[in-house]
């Protein structure tokens, strides 16, 4: 066990006690150690190799020989008798405000109230206001409470799409130190998740103090959390948490591959090692029989060690890519350089900012072969969506930009609203004129799920659709996807070798990686795709490769790889 790991018990223990209404003292001593131990720079290990245990500040003999049995077995006793004889989810539901532990017993005791969940449907059915000592007002006040405490943990995820930037900004400012070597961004950002909680860096130093007084003293800092020896902790320009460790160089590879994550993988890499006769901790792998501990360097060597291939982090989720490593069985993950052009921009024809030469232009000096030009259909008005006349303007336009280029070409298409009523915006003939169709939902959002899924249904049974864009409709932060029935669309798909977009932008991230893995593991392709609104959009490429590496895809899986001629065949596009 780490220090937060020895801590949070130490804490769930102190939260034990409260309920059952222990002696006061007994509840601080075992809060008052746990903030110790959290706060400690040195590893508990470690102080406890030394017999020096008791030396940390408010950790008494009693406590001393608790944290001795956690380091030991990886629980305590008492907590585990405590926690056999409490059912109720005590740490959670303290931490609803108008929780303390005296209601917590009484909804205990005459509601059964084990869970968030169960306190939830006590309020919401009007339960908990026929109690002693509560009332209408007060179970208003726990609902929203409930509500709060929801909407906060939404909240303090910070989207992929705000936390990279940050997170970069802050890599270059760290790497630009003569005292900072080997800076990396490890959690939940080094997987590429779509949101993440806090950023955590991990670096090497000659000079550790200073490092951390360079990091909580940059220019955007907001606030300083901690400052510690070898660990900083800050609030970042943004309300963002970012934490510094300061790490050994012998023990990089360790560290880096522990403070990634995630905790569900590491614990399937814990009892691999296990199983060899090794505990891997954050500090290496330590010999049960001996025990020496043999730190490393590269994260290379972590996994080597456990007998696997190496896992790429974004991966790293226990969805099956430890059994992969072990049998010598990992994807080819898809990279940014395997992508050959983009197949849903906006031009100023709609409501792109840039014309449809110069989201060329700025395409081929990236290296791709072809776009897609998809503006919208005349049904969007509000973003400038195209009559059926400016739409065949519009293709001509494109005819004549193309007789510019010999080395790339630019596809019409459109991207075409799929109406309330399931049909499609443009006529059959309108569209059968168009290199490439995209359809997209833009509107009704909250019509029901089945209503919702005919539509998408129907427009994937389109003979003249290619790609659905952005499936789900999700806006990160702001909009849930909409309620649809992903199997019905993935298999309407696959019956009819449609295309399924990754849509990039960082708000969408649309296909996320759980749907697009499904889609790859019915054998339906991908797109992926900026829906860029600027020239400077397409960088927002590398957004959709993280999903679909998250989502295990290869090249094969991605249309876009694909060279010019032979997307044309695949999509039935003419050659000119
Ligand atoms: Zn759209
Ligand atoms: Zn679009």
């Amino acid at each position: 066990m780490d220090n937060s790991e020895v801590s949070a018990r130490l804490y769930k223990m102190a939260e034990m006690l409260e309920f059952q209404g222990e002696n006061p003292f007994k509840i601080r001593a075992y809060i008052k150690a746990a903030r110790n131990i959290k706060n400690l720079d040195e590893d508990v290990n470690k102080i406890f190799e030394r017999g020096e245990l008791e030396d940390i500040p408010g950790v008494g003999k009693a406590i001393a020989g608790k944290v001795e049995e956690m380091l030991k077995t990886g629980t305590f006793e008492a907590y585990e008798r405590l926690n056999i004889q409490i059912p109720v989810d005590v740490g959670k539901l303290m931490e609803v405000p108008e929780i303390g532990p005296r209601t917590l017993q009484l909804l205990y005791q005459h509601l059964g109230v084990e869970s968030l969940e169960d306190l939830k449907e006590a309020a919401e059915a009007h339960r908990i206001r026929r109690l002693p000592r509560m009332g209408a007002k007060q179970e208003e006040r726990i609902l929203n409470a409930l509500k709060s405490l929801d909407e906060r943990s939404k909240l303090n995820r910070i989207p992929i799409g705000r936390a990279l930037p940050i997170a970069e900004e802050i890599q270059n400012t760290l790497d630009a130190n003569p005292h900072i070597q080997n800076v990396v961004a490890a959690g939940s950002i080094r997987r590429r998740k779509d949101n993440v909680g806090d950023i955590d860096f991990i670096a090497t130093s000659t000079n550790q103090k200073n490092a951390i007084y360079a990091f909580t003293h940059m220019e955007k800092v907001q606030e300083i959390l901690g400052e510690g020896t070898t660990k900083g902790s800050i609030i970042y320009d943004g309300n963002i948490q970012v934490d510094l460790r300061i790490v050994n160089e012998e023990s990089f590879g360790s560290l880096l591959q522990h403070f990634t994550g995630s905790k569900e993988h590491n614990i399937r890499l814990r009892d691999i090692a296990l199983s060899r006769g090794l505990r891997l901790s954050e500090y290496g792998f330590t010999d049960q029989n001996t025990g020496n501990l043999h730190p490393c360097r590269t994260e290379e060597e972590v996994y080597r060690t456990l007998g696997l291939d190496f896992i790429p982090p974004e991966l790293r989720e226990d969805r099956g890519e430890v059994e992969a490593a072990l049998s010598v069985n990992m994807p080819h993950l898809i990279t940014i350089d395997d992508i050959k052009g983009d197949l849903h921009v906006h031009s100023n024809w709609s409501d792109g900012k840039n014309t449809i030469l110069e989201m060329a232009e700025a395409a081929r000096g990236l290296g791709y072969s072809y776009i897609a030009i998809c503006d919208h259909s005349k049904s969007r008005a509000i973003a400038g969506g195209l009559s059926e006349k400016r739409l065949i303007e519009h293709v001509s336009e494109i005819e004549t930009i193309n007789e510019e280029f010999d080395d790339f070409r630019v596809l019409s298409g459109v991207e075409c609203d799929i109406k309330a009523n399931a049909s499609l915006d443009y006529s059959s003939d309108i569209l059968e004129g168009l290199d490439l169709v995209i359809a997209a939902i833009h509107s009704g959002f909250n019509e029901d799920r089945k209503t919702l899924t005919k539509r998408m249904v129907s427009a994937i049974e389109n003979e003249h659709v290619d790609i659905i864009a952005h499936p789900t409709g999700r806006l990160l932060g702001e909009r849930d996807a909409y309620e649809l029935d992903m199997n019905a669309v993935l298999q309407t798909a696959r019956d009819n070798n449609k295309v399924l977009e990754i849509n990039a932008f960082p708000e969408r991230l649309d296909l996320n990686d759980i749907n697009a893995r499904s889609a790859k593991e019915m054998c339906i392709s991908l797109a992926i795709n900026t829906d860029a609104h600027h020239t400077s959009h397409y960088k927002y490429m590398s957004f959709g490769v993280d999903v679909a590496r998250r989502a295990w895809l290869e090249p094969d899986d991605v249309v876009n790889t694909l060279e010019l001629d032979k997307l044309c065949k695949l999509l039935g596009i003419e050659k000119h």
